[in-house]
């Protein structure tokens, strides 16, 4: 038998599809669930323990009130002790909706003639990043749809253009990905652009759940998608996404295989996945899709709950899927990063008029506050929002184990980092009434540090004021 090269114990599954589903409905109909045994395994995880696949279908089975408020009560405390009150924001932008895969619950997919096709230019690509960096933002996805016109080569070109656009003060100093899997050499070449993460959804971990809803085109192979994330950890990507879209098979399946991919990366290459994302299914152009699965925002709530729990270390990001006030609610239990100013229509950045029609955006969002609004309503909750992108530039990968498992990870680097780009975005962007709540909420978080980083930071955000940019740990 072979091992994995990062740990002799663990027999080398790498590129081996690794969900099972009998053994994933195996635990979920036959573990029983009792408010103690769900208490306990919440002491386990606030304890900064992993949890196993049988302790998960422990949360997830526990359905009486008191036992999923326990949760969501933990994976608010858990939020709070260790990655404290930051937020960070980004923007995604959407580059070529062309596509030749037919996800029945996508308005991108290859039989939706109502959609109409676009892959922005060089330059409408340039001047979405204006219109972005001229909001504030500094952290982008680039989001495609999976077509020959998108191969790693010309993702690795828009990176480099994104990277390249400043304007004023502004600069993207982080970009993600959304695409399509690509092959093992696909992946290196994105890799060289200097990407941030790259981001694959399963959609839905059932393998006949999935035979369903992706019927044509590449995508309609399960098991290529299920190991892409491999080949991206091959191609010496170690910052990767995983995600559900959650509507398409029941949700307790979909929670339990998401632990279950974020253990096989760990086992596998020594890194889980940088970011848990959980969309739901929204309407989109032409969409049909029965409505069996679909998610309730309370099972949603819970839901979330059990991912801060089950994979304490991992970022969790919540998108403009969401209304206002949910997203609220659920930044609460654990989630690390949000969207604000969000606009998914091709070129909608620049040509305000496309907002909210469903033949130009791939399904519709619910939370269409322009960033300042979304920066404005945190600090309002005291919260602090946050561009920074330091451990990506300066090598530290990892963050999210990192602020999880070192002591004093998150008051050296994070919350100063928050800091200076909060500070950044005030002095750039902000309206005077956001600034001046926003000077507030770091004065707030300077008296938490400790002197020596209270003077450093103070000395710093002086610096910021005077015109500096871009200072951070
Ligand atoms: N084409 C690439 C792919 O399929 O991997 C990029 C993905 S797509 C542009 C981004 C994600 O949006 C999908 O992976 C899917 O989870 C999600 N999505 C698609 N249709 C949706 C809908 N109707 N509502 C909410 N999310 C949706
Ligand atoms: Fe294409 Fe992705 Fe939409 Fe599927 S989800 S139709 S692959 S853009």
């Amino acid at each position: 038998m072979k091992f994995c090269p990062q740990n002799y114990r663990i027999p080398d599954v790498r590129m081996q599809p690794f969900i099972d589903a009998d053994e994933i409905w195996n635990y979920l109909l036959h573990t029983p669930s009792s408010p103690e045994t769900v208490e306990k395994v919440i002491k386990k995880s606030l304890a900064k323990n992993r949890l196993s696949l049988e302790e998960v279908a422990i949360l997830i089975n526990a359905d009486d009130e008191k036992s999923i408020q326990a949760i969501k009560d933990g994976a608010r405390a858990l939020k709070n002790t260790i990655y404290g009150n930051r937020i960070v924001l980004f923007a995604p932008l959407y580059v070529g909706n062309k596509c030749s895969n037919n996800c029945l619950y996508c308005g991108f997919r290859s039989s939706n003639v109502e959609q109409i096709r676009k892959t922005l230019s060089d330059e409408e690509l340039i001047r979405e990043i204006e219109a972005l960096e001229d909001n504030g933002q500094k952290r982008l996805i680039l989001v495609f749809g999976e077509h020959a016109e998108y191969s790693a080569e010309y993702i690795a070109h828009t990176v480099r253009i994104a990277y390249g656009v400043k304007k004023g003060n502004g600069e993207i100093r982080r970009v993600n990905i959304n695409a399509a899997p690509l092959d093992i050499e696909g992946f290196r070449i994105v890799k060289q652009a200097g990407i941030g993460t790259y981001q694959i959804f399963q959609e839905t971990y059932h393998r006949e759940a999935y035979k369903k809803y992706h019927v044509a085109g590449r995508k309609s192979d399960y098991d290529y998608r299920l190991t892409s994330l491999d080949r991206a950890q091959e191609a010496g990507i170690d910052d990767v996404g995983i995600g559900a879209l959650f509507g398409l098979y029941d949700w307790r399946f979909e929670v339990m295989s998401l632990v279950r991919h974020a253990n096989h990366l760990e086992a596998c290459y020594n890194v889980g996945p940088h970011t848990i994302s959980f969309p739901r299914i929204k309407d989109a152009s032409t969409l049909n899709i029965d409505d069996r699965y679909f998610v309730s925002d309370e099972d949603f709530a819970r839901l979330i709950a059990i991912l801060r729990l089950a994979v304490p270390y991992t970022g969790m990001i919540l998108t403009a899927r969401e209304p206002e006030s949910l997203r609220n609610e659920l930044i609460q239990y654990g989630v690390s990063q949000i969207d604000g100013g969000t606009k998914i229509e091709l070129g909608g950045y620049v040509e305000k008029e496309f907002y909210h029609e469903l033949n130009k955006a791939q399904f519709r969002i619910n939370d269409d506050r322009s960033l300042n609004e979304v920066v404005d309503e945190l600090l309002q909750q005291g919260m602090l929002p946050s561009f920074c992108t330091s451990c990506y530039r300066m090598g530290r990968t990892g963050e999210h184990f990192m602020e999880f498992s070192v002591p004093g990870f998150i008051k050296r680097y994070c919350t100063p980092n928050a800091m200076l780009t909060l500070a950044e975005y005030l002095e750039d962007y902000a309206p005077a009434e956001t600034a001046r709540k926003g000077w507030q909420v770091i004065e707030k978080n300077l008296d938490d540090l400790d002197e020596k980083m209270r003077n450093s930071v103070s000395e710093k955000l002086g610096r910021v004021k005077k015109g500096e940019r871009d200072l951070h740990y």
